[in-house]
């Protein structure tokens, strides 16, 4: 009986620590559910506040085109393939997934490529990217193109931008660094042949002309021939195709007063025989 009643006693403080256990263990995941659900309402407001995120989409659209006209077809002709590291990497901007999902439809009208709406202009479906889309931007710190505007004179092909006419020395050396640390690290110049000549091509295209002493003119190396030379041909075909069209106009409407001639000639002559 004594035996008995002591299994019953061990008994029962053994359920009362497994309930104890159990208590425990619920606690605990309840405060690791709360932690996560905080973390995860942290990441939501970081999310949140990703659409007001500091990189202007403007300076980040200029210095894309700036890479795509003077950078890209050299490093297309070298055959060169630009590490992510590097900052010029199309990875790294960070509107670049948003600006390859716009479709020009025609002349006043765009369509977003993730939801098919379509507007007016270009400036409200970058509207639109920021308010129903801002989710989709990958945000780091390092991926911002517009960060690196300063060393590829953004403000050269930004039409709303006033020209500075006064030359900051600070600001130009400051610029020349960011833009060799650029060529650095894009074009090593232990890469091989061909990352060392894109390396001395960048310093003379972008770098050269941060100076205030002037005579260095930046993009010195020129730009996309092959567009420019494309548009020429372009022209030229479509100036010979309009004068070959008005030629044809010129003979078609001289053969038919030719005609009308002869014609009246005709009736003529039937009338004057018509008498006799
Ligand atoms: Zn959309």
């Amino acid at each position: 009986m004594v035996c008995l009643r002591e299994r019953m006693k061990m008994g029962k403080r053994s359920e009362w620590v497994a309930f104890c256990f159990l208590c425990f263990s619920l606690s605990l995941q309840t405060i690791q559910g709360y932690k996560e659900s905080e973390t995860a309402r942290t990441l939501k407001l970081e999310q949140g506040d990703a659409h007001e995120v500091h990189c202007s989409r403007e300076r980040s659209k200029a210095a894309w085109k700036i890479i795509e006209e003077y950078l890209m077809p050299f490093v297309e002709e070298e055959r060169y393939q630009i590490s992510r590291r590097c900052r010029l990497h199309s990875d790294n901007d960070l509107y670049r997934d948003q600006e390859q999902h716009k479709i020009h439809v025609g002349v006043n009208e765009w369509q977003c490529g993730y939801c098919r709406k379509r507007f007016y202009g270009e400036n409200y479906l970058d509207q639109h990217f920021d308010n129903r889309h801002y989710d989709l931007l990958n945000v780091s710190h390092s991926r911002c193109l517009a960060d690196i505007c300063g060393a590829l004179h953004c403000d050269l092909v930004m039409d709303s931008v006033p020209r500075k006419t006064k030359c900051n020395p600070a600001a130009a050396a400051k610029n020349q660094h960011l833009c060799e640390s650029l060529a650095d690290t894009c074009f090593p110049v232990n890469g091989g042949p061909s990352a060392g000549r894109l390396h001395e091509f960048f310093l003379r295209q972008f770098c050269d002309a941060h100076t205030c002493t002037g005579g260095r003119k930046p993009f010195s190396r020129g730009h996309r021939k092959t567009r420019s030379i494309f548009y020429l041909f372009a022209s030229i075909l479509t100036l010979m195709l309009l004068a070959l069209f008005y030629i044809f106009i010129y003979m078609h409407r001289r053969g038919m007063k030719g005609g009308t001639v002869e014609l009246k000639r005709i009736s003529k002559s039937v009338q004057k025989k018509k008498p006799s």
